[in-house]
């Protein structure tokens, strides 16, 4: 009898006396204690119809009982799908409909908004809020506190992750038991996770990120977490002395450079910070390790494969690239369907355990990013430098092709934002009558600063191919993005869809 992730990451629960999970009000949950609900939470799956193979969905806000969820999943033989907390009745309604669950699980406070579109897939409906309560901890409630796993083999499926939607309708990742301990062993391993480990967690459960990156590593090597609701500045300025690691979005470490508290005293007691799911700017790099003597590491995955490159632990992290990839993963980089030499930019691809299934129910999708031989068309355009570190580009899908040449915009972004008084920027194609699309560009300013548009592109004339540089641009207070830090260009696009015409 086996289980392939649940005996790796939730069976050496049993009998561990330390913490587990610390909340931030103080509170301890020792390894064996949440076990205990993770049996529970399996029990009350069954005794909600369950069956292995089915998929639960949940879009709860996070809290040790929505990890127990996952877990209890897990238990049972299901299929975990959690769901972005920020997604509408109507936008659940597209993932209810296409991955047809068995129970969804949702907040109390928003049960009589999706009752009726769970029903009209046929899915059941019980509530967890973010206390633990509701009317699923209910039925968790007296169940018995240790559970038999069902045999799962490292092929079967353990989630359905959908990707975040930056490009185009999510589509929904189809992750095996392989898949995600083959990419908790590797990441452990290579981050150095020991059981004297405890891990700031303040990142959402509903992404890879979160979910599986920073729980996954932690449950495998038998560390500790301290499981905030989110990212709540004061909270992490208190528990930082308690923590040795902490994984987080590029905002996470802008925001804790905003605040003059975050120093090197601050962050004395730890060893290691790791960002990842947006590019983190080359020169927060280096203000952070100014500030606190820390190189934070850079990695880069996806919903589809889970991390695919890092920066070393021990050796050079190069701000600005990805790092390698990953033992036991392979990358290249194709154009026009061959492999380019170092330098030269083309589209990211990847092999290894660590990639998906397909994605469920799209088998035309499918067979546009997944070749049959296993490699993994990421849709990032990125290049290798001279070392072999990965260095993104930008997306495929993000390509503006103005005039007929290519234009990736984050190389324009990069001189925007090296232009006074220029905190962000992000650079898009608009439809534009000449030149099919024309590059444009949203400007965010410094702290007090009132940006002259026209002073600023200027300042690109001789920095920029005429092509390149934005006809036109706005200013903006802040950029759209999403709990993941992942800037919203479609959002923009639409916004400004009819600039030019
Ligand atoms: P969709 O596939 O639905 O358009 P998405 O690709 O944003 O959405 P995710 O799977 O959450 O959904 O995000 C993966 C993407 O995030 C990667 O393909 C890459 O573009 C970006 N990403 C992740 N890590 C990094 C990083 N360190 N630097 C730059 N980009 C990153
Ligand atoms: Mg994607």
């Amino acid at each position: 009898m086996a289980n392939t992730l649940f005996d790796a990451l939730f069976a050496p629960l049993a009998g561990r006396a330390t913490a587990f999970l610390i909340l931030p009000d103080g509170r301890e949950i020792r390894g064996a204690g949440f076990l205990a609900r993770v049996a529970q939470a399996a029990h009350a799956l069954r005794a909600a119809g369950v069956q292995p193979g089915d998929r639960v969905a949940v879009q709860v806000a996070k809290s040790p009982e929505a990890l127990a969820v996952y877990a209890g999943a897990v238990a049972v033989g299901a299929v975990f799908l959690p769901l972005n907390t920020a997604y509408t009745p109507a936008e659940v309604d597209y993932f209810i409909g296409n991955a047809t669950p068995r129970l969804f699980l949702c907040d109390p406070a928003k049960e009589a908004a999706l009752a009726p579109v769970a029903a009209a897939h046929g899915t059941a409906v019980l509530t967890l809020d973010g206390a633990g309560a509701g009317s699923f901890a209910a039925a968790m409630a007296g169940q018995p506190e240790t559970v038999q796993p069902v045999d799962r083999c490292p092929d079967d499926l353990a989630a359905i992750l959908y990707t975040s939607g930056t490009t185009g309708r999510s589509k929904g990742a189809m992750l095996t038991h392989r898949n995600l301990l083959s990419n908790a062993e590797v990441l452990a391993d290579l981050w150095q996770f020991t059981a004297q480990d405890v891990l700031l967690h303040a990142l959402p459960v509903f992404h890879t990120h979160g979910l599986f990156v920073a729980t996954n590593i932690s449950l495998l090597t038998g560390g500790a977490m301290i499981f905030l609701p989110g990212f709540d500045l004061e909270a992490v300025l208190r528990l930082l002395p308690r923590a040795t690691a902490m994984m987080g979005v590029p905002t996470f470490y802008t925001r804790l450079l905003d605040d003059p508290r975050f120093d090197r005293a601050a962050s004395a007691h730890m060893r290691l910070f790791v960002s990842g799911s947006a590019p983190l700017l080359a020169e927060t790099h280096r203000a952070f390790e100014a500030r606190t003597g820390h190189r934070i590491l850079e990695r880069y995955g996806m919903t589809e494969t889970n991390m695919n490159t890092s920066n070393p632990y021990d050796g050079e992290r190069r701000p600005g690239t990805v790092g390698l990839p990953l033992p036991g993963v392979a990358l290249r980089i194709m154009a026009e369907g061959t492999e380019v030499a170092p330098g030269e930019v083309g589209v990211i691809e990847v092999r290894g355990p660590n990639v998906f299934k397909g994605y469920w129910q799209m088998p035309e999708k499918t067979a546009e990013e997944l070749r049959p031989d296993g490699w993994f068309i990421t849709g990032d355009v990125g290049r290798l430098d001279d070392a072999g570190y990965v260095q993104i580009v930008g997306r495929a899908k993000d390509l503006v092709i103005t005039g007929g040449f290519n234009v990736y915009p984050v190389e324009v972004e990069a001189e925007l934002d090296a232009q006074p008084g220029v905190l962000e920027s992000a650079v898009i194609g608009l439809p534009h009558p000449d030149f099919g699309e024309a590059v444009f560009a949203v400007l965010v300013p410094q702290k007090g600063v009132t940006l002259d548009t026209g002073a600023v592109l200027a300042g690109l004339h001789d920095r920029l191919a005429r092509f390149k540089q934005p006809k036109a641009a706005v200013v903006l207070s802040e950029l759209p993005r999403n709990t993941m830090g992942k800037v919203q260009k479609a959002e923009l696009r639409k916004t400004y869809a009819g600039w030019f015409s």
